[in-house]
């Protein structure tokens, strides 16, 4: 196992990564708007009552490593939805393999995920379970 990375440490690598994606800020840049926004979701997560992680994937997210890259993603976003400009709510994967279909769990970089709206969200996974069925439907030509 590593060392457990701080929220800054994951935030450096993400600004590190090229081509910046356009929801982040550059932390140095925007200080302020990234702090505030910080503070909010470190409130939010304290008062919020841990759920029981029912799945593996689900246990994956409630680790350390997503919980503290999720944050540095909603900080480096200001706090704000890449699609909508409202208030973020999660960070969604983009996608979960590379481009040999190897996992990407534990080595996200900023272009695998994005900040989103609740709303926003559900979108993106509404439309993805569209298009399962659109597949199944086809027997999986499309
Ligand atoms: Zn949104
Ligand atoms: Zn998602």
């Amino acid at each position: 196992m590593t060392e457990a990375k701080s929220i800054m440490d994951y935030a450096s690598e993400l600004m590190d990564d090229e081509p910046r994606p356009s929801w982040m800020y550059d932390y140095h840049e925007h200080t302020t708007a990234c702090e505030v926004a910080l503070t909010r979701y470190q409130k939010r997560s304290s008062s919020k009552i841990v759920r029981e992680p029912k799945t593996e994937y689900e246990r994956y997210l409630s680790e350390p490593h997503w919980q503290t890259l999720r944050l540095a993603v909603l900080m480096l976003s200001g706090g704000k939805c890449c699609r909508c400009g409202d208030v973020a709510d999660d960070v969604h994967h983009l996608r979960y393999q590379d481009e040999h279909k190897r996992s990407l769990r534990y080595r996200e970089r900023a272009a695998d995920v994005e900040p989103v709206c609740r709303e926003c969200h559900r979108r993106d996974h509404d439309a993805e379970q569209v298009m399962k069925l659109v597949r199944k439907m086809t027997g999986g030509v499309s």
